[in-house]
């Protein structure tokens, strides 16, 4: 009998190891979950392999569509053409 053995909660991910299951998991969620979170684009919901990649999609695929039509008698501007378009005075 070794009583001086006790149960460890392995992380999977960073091989950490911790008393109880609560602390392992809270541990998940804030340091493994939050980072999976970070590289993921919170406009279409799709992840990235990094934080740069995300950077990068939300450089090509979102800001470029952000408002580039602006309306020639007001200060509003529009995603889209036909926003402008249905917008009148
Ligand atoms: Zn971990
Ligand atoms: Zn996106
Ligand atoms: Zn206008």
């Amino acid at each position: 009998m070794n009583k001086g053995t006790k149960k460890r909660y392995e992380c999977k991910s960073c091989n950490k190891s911790y008393t109880t299951n609560s602390r392992l998991n809270f541990h998940v969620k804030n340091v493994h979950q939050t980072a999976i979170r970070r590289t993921m684009c919170l406009v279409c919901n799709r992840r990235f392999r990094s934080l740069y990649n995300l950077k990068v999609h939300q450089r090509y695929v979102h800001a470029g569509i952000q408002k580039r039509q602006a309306c020639k008698e007001c200060v509003k501007r529009f995603s889209s053409k036909r926003d402008l378009a249905d917008h009148c005075h």
